[in-house]
């Protein structure tokens, strides 16, 4: 059976990567965060105090990353949160990190979440869900994560902050956030994981059958 490529897409604390990680696991699939690039480009920006607009200092980051960048301990800040929606918004970024993200589903498949993986990355992917929930909710499990991690941070910053990312994400030009058009959409806002997990691996099971056949 060829290989299936499962794609995750949707906003910040919408619940992508629990979901992701758990129907890799459940489908034998590796799994990538594609958010972790962009996170891993925008530090490398930052550590060369370069400021995140300057497509040329970005594009030659996206270019020099490897592995060892995504493993970083200090990729999920709130200052890599905002430099990381930027560096993502410049087309030549995107371009340098394509490949990587096509090659990484290789021969045995994968599980893949970002924000256009099922549009752009894998126009061609097997299962595409996207994954949605209320910016109230999402900022109640980000303020958590943050609290988790010793952030001094308050529930209204973390809403204005998803806000302003969702913001940018949704209208930038290059790869803007968007269901793609056969998507299967899933409101996260008042179910939790093991039910998110459970109407997903409905779909993929489904979707796995039609390529047997
Ligand atoms: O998913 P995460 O919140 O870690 O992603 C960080 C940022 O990277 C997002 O706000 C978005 O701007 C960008 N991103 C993207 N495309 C992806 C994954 C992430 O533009 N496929």
């Amino acid at each position: 059976m060829k290989p299936m490529v499962i794609a995750i897409d949707g906003p910040a604390a919408s619940g992508k990567g629990t979901l992701a990680r758990r129907l890799a696991v459940a489908f034998n699939l590796p799994y990538l965060d594609t958010g972790l690039l962009y996170r891993a480009v925008a530090r490398r920006v930052l550590d060369h105090c370069a400021d995140p607009t300057d497509a040329g200092a970005a594009t030659e980051e996206a270019r020099s990353l490897t592995r060892i960048d995504l493993d970083r301990a200090d990729l999920r800040t709130s200052e890599v949160d905002r430099a990381a929606s930027i560096v993502a918004s410049l087309a030549p970024v995107r371009a340098a990190l394509l490949d990587f993200q096509r090659g990484f589903a290789g021969t045995k498949g994968a599980v893949l979440d970002g924000r256009d993986i099922g549009t752009i990355v894998f126009p061609n992917a097997d299962v595409k869900l996207f994954l949605t929930a209320s910016v109230q909710e999402r900022a109640r499990r980000r303020y958590a994560e943050r609290l988790a991690q010793g952030s001094q941070t308050t529930l209204e910053a973390v809403q204005a902050d998803l806000e302003a990312r969702d913001e940018a994400d949704r209208t930038r030009n290059a790869a803007p956030m968007h269901p793609a058009l056969d998507a299967h959409v899933l409101d996260t806002s008042t179910i939790d994981a093991d039910h998110a997990f459970a109407a997903a691996a409905a779909i993929v099971n489904a979707a796995k059958k039609s390529l047997i056949r």
